[in-house]
């Protein structure tokens, strides 16, 4: 089977979150048994060495045509996409002033351009991810394709809606322009036309795939998404185990495994002698994160003043809004046990998942999430509130704290819940091992997608 896997954005080259990281592992399981290449953009503040020009090319979307570069990584089956206007941005998808006007362009020229390595390749199945590359399964739709399309939605937050004069710009026929199609009052929704045209859907694990088909969770596309549930499918993510090993993680003061946990202690005190958080004896709470709502920051700084008159030490490292990065920073100057880093370090948030002891992650709604995954492959236990890919992947007093809502007062218990456990070092060190050795890796996860991709061919 031949598959092409198309995403915005692909860790190590351009990353704004957990995208990224499933779109570099995912292919990669997947490889063991399908033959899977991979295509992203090419933005401009990427690098160009070892890639190698394979193929140029034309489209044309609302009568301009767009020029198509198609590179390869040398010696893989990585493939970039250079053209102008998606590849000319500074960054992924917006700047201080917000979202770049013409995404909707950018992302329907990324999606042409899926479709045309896709036809190059000869593949059967092209693998969609997000509202960046839904109109793909439209496109192909129009042309009456053999190519079968799988859309993974990473979060349904984020669909892509512009407004109606992008149909023209984007050479989309008025007939889809209807509640079948992709109109979303009365605006274009890129990620609705991937649910009405792709084959199959999938999300990234089973109780969001359930949790969006109500209201709560539904972000306006519940009742779409319950007409097409005969295709939705829900599939937990995993990670890549040679990233996140803290055998062997390059980033560590001292590397360590579950034999030798004491070292991660160690980590944790190198750490903490370049922060004002001193008091190493303290249990470590860390949130490593995008500082927007649905990770739940509202809820955190609602609640700081109790969770700091507890004894502990609270270190939050993100960027995002910046009305609530202001309020973490002026409560970090306030209180001497808790710090606000305001910045997007991948070396450091390392660093940070060896230190720590506990990982928040009150989140409103988590589609999958990593971070908790991240945390247990380096012992460190995720305080989770019960929702999405969190419910699935932390088991309670196990190898994890969760807590069933979203507020301060379970937050709160859940945290004492914690400090309490740290004092029983027996029971604290037992559930570190079995989180450091669950089978996180994307390997389960590639064998549930390749039946799916089995039953689209069929
Ligand atoms: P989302 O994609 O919703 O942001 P995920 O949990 O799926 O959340 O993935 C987040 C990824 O981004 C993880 O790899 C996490 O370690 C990383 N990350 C988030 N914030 C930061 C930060 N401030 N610095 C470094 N890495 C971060």
């Amino acid at each position: 089977m031949k598959v092409l896997f198309a995403s915005s954005e692909m860790y190590p080259y351009a990353k704004s979150g957990g995208l990224a990281d499933v779109a570099a592992s995912l292919p990669k399981s997947l490889a063991e048994f399908v033959d899977i290449s991979t295509l992203m953009p090419f933005y401009s503040f990427m690098k160009k060495d070892g890639l190698i020009m394979e193929h140029s090319d034309e489209i044309e979307l609302g009568e301009v045509s767009y020029g198509l570069k198609f590179y390869k990584k040398a010696n893989t089956t990585t493939y970039f996409v250079e053209a102008a206007l998606l590849s000319d941005t500074q960054n992924l998808y917006a700047d201080e002033f917000g979202d770049y006007a013409n995404n909707d362009l950018r992302f329907g020229i990324f999606s042409k351009a899926i479709i045309v390595l896709a036809k190059k390749l000869e593949v059967e199945l092209l693998h969609l991810n997000d509202w960046h590359t839904a109109l793909s399964s439209l496109y192909l739709k129009e042309e009456k394709s053999k190519i079968k399309t799988i859309l993974t939605i990473h979060n349904l937050a984020y669909q892509g809606l512009f407004s109606k004069d992008s149909l023209e710009r984007l050479s989309i026929d008025k007939k889809y322009f209807n509640t079948d199609g992709l109109e979303f009052y009365d605006k274009v929704n890129f990620l609705k036309a991937g649910i009405a045209y792709s084959d199959a859907i999938t999300t990234v694990s089973p109780t969001y795939a359930k949790e969006i088909l109500t209201q709560e969770f539904g972000c306006g596309l519940d009742g779409f998404l319950n007409y097409h549930k005969d295709k939705l499918y829900g599939v937990l993510n995993g990670i890549d185990k040679t990233l996140f090993n803290p055998k062997t993680d390059k980033y560590l003061y001292k590397n360590y495994d579950y034999n030798s946990l004491e070292i991660k202690q160690e980590n944790k005190k190198a750490f903490l002698k370049t922060f004002s958080l001193k008091k190493s004896k303290l249990p470590l709470f860390v949130m490593i994160t995008r500082i927007v709502e649905q990770k739940g920051i509202d809820l955190i700084i609602e609640s700081l003043k109790k969770l700091v008159s507890k004894k502990l030490n609270l270190l939050i490292v993100g960027e995002g809004s910046s009305e609530f990065a202001t309020k973490l920073e002026r409560l970090s100057n306030k209180y001497e046990n808790f710090e606000f880093i305001n910045t997007y370090n991948e070396e450091l948030s390392h660093k940070i998942y060896a230190a720590a002891d506990f990982l928040l992650m009150p989140s409103r709604f988590e589609p999958c999430g990593l971070n908790q995954m991240i945390a247990m492959s380096y012992g460190t236990l995720p305080i989770v509130h019960e929702v999405g890919g969190l419910k699935d992947s932390v088991v309670d007093d196990v190898d994890g704290i969760v807590f069933k809502d979203e507020s301060k007062k379970d937050l709160l218990r859940a945290v004492k819940r914690a400090i309490k456990l740290k004092k029983n070092s027996e029971k604290f060190n037992s559930m570190r091992i079995t989180a450091m050795k669950k089978n996180l890796s994307f390997t389960k996860s590639a064998l549930k997608y390749i039946e799916i991709y089995k039953k689209v061919i069929a």
